[in-house]
């Protein structure tokens, strides 16, 4: 019946009927796919407006950059950290650590909702040293804390995964730097007590809580000593389970911390029993922290803390980057290997090469110029 409309063999017809195509167009125009990946580069401008008006989705894409090896998106991420940090620095910065399975997660999850159920912001980050992709990670994706995770007032964001532990440190930094201009008022950094992650944690922090079980005794030999000076707070987790074992072992703890020095900042650290299942400490530990926060204010030790903390990362920042000069520079890493092989040999004392290799190292440097 179409033959009679339609006719077949005028090229000038509307109404051409198509033999089957061969080479189908992509459903996709792919000219405008390609405009919105453009498009999707938001401008250093864009990404500070969205960060400032509190745009989670903009603040993520922030840290993704932060997180990024690029050169470019380093350059950038730095632009934006710059512009971020006049309105940064107005949270209060919690740190908790503890083994894994001490209920780290269950304890955030616990005290995270009655802080968003009280109106505040809360950031949730992690430092995790095991998170590099061939080692498997030991606090997870914290997918664990699900309230949280669906909470509009909670922010949770896994470990940066930046190789060396300095790298995840200075990621994290700036990550909270970006959380707090995007109005998060409490910040808090998870950790495990693995290599120097605890230290590296509690060096960006105001407050650092150490999560302990209650089988004490052979527990309270086995940690690590600089973590119970570093704690501001220990909090005997899980005590539904053995309420007054939970108790034997706060006193305990209390006692051993009362053997250390006294603080400068004249605070002392404080021990109590929790769970995260039934809610019994939970207040009190945010309570110790407000109560640690005013007390530091008052006596300018929370400001002190702050600055120390910059000034360390200033010091650290040039440390850091002049070793890296140093290695990288043409040839020194086969006068290394040199040097190694020496020493081994006896032909040199390590002390020798490596002044050899610094000096050598000036000169090449002042031959550049
Ligand atoms: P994390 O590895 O330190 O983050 O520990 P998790 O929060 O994942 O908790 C480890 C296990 O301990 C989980 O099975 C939790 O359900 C459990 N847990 C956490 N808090 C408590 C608590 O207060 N009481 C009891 N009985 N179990 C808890």
């Amino acid at each position: 019946m179409y033959d009679k409309i339609i006719d077949k063999d005028n090229p000038n017809s509307a109404l051409k009927v198509q033999s089957a195509l061969e080479h189908r167009p992509s459903s996709v125009n792919e000219e405008y796919v390609l405009r919105l990946k453009k498009k999707k580069e938001r401008s250093v401008d864009e990404f500070v407006e969205g960060i400032l008006s509190s745009d989670r989705i903009v603040l993520s894409q922030a840290i993704t950059l932060v997180e990024s090896s690029r050169w470019d998106h380093q350059q950038k991420a730095q632009r934006i950290i710059e512009r971020c940090l006049p309105y940064a620095g107005k949270s209060i910065r919690v740190g908790i650590t503890g083994v894994p399975g001490v209920g780290k997660s269950t304890t955030i999850e616990a005290l995270g909702t009655k802080l968003t159920g009280a109106g505040h912001k809360l950031a949730v980050l992690a430092i995790d040293p095991t998170s590099e992709k061939t080692k498997g990670s030991i606090l997870g994706d914290k997918t664990r804390m699900e309230t949280l995770a669906n909470d509009p007032n909670a922010f949770i964001r896994p470990s940066p995964s930046a190789g060396s532990l300095g790298g995840v440190a200075r990621k994290t930094r700036e990550i909270i730097i970006l959380c707090e201009a995007a109005g998060f008022d409490i910040v808090l950094v998870e950790t495990v007590g693995v290599g120097q992650s605890e230290v590296v944690a509690h060096s960006m922090v105001d407050f650092f809580l150490l999560l302990q079980l209650a089988n004490a005794g052979d527990e309270l030999q086995g940690i690590k000593r600089g973590i119970m000076e570093m704690a501001d707070a220990i909090s005997i987790n899980k005590s539904e389970l053995d309420p007054k074992r939970a108790e034997l072992a706060a006193r305990q703890y209390a006692n051993a911390l009362s053997l250390f020095p006294e603080n400068e900042n004249g605070w002392k650290p404080v021990v109590f029993t929790s769970s995260a299942y039934t809610g019994e400490g939970i207040e009190k530990m945010w309570n110790t922290v407000m109560e640690y926060v005013a007390q530091t204010k008052s006596n300018g030790y929370f400001y002190k803390k702050r600055n120390e903390q910059n000034l360390r990362i200033l010091s650290e920042t040039v440390n850091s980057a002049l070793v890296e000069h140093f290695y990288d520079f043409p040839g020194v890493q086969e006068k290394m290997e040199k040097a190694r092989e020496d020493i081994l040999n006896d032909k040199v004392s390590a002390y020798v090469a490596a002044q050899r290799l610094i000096e050598e190292y000036f000169e090449g440097l002042t031959d550049k110029k």
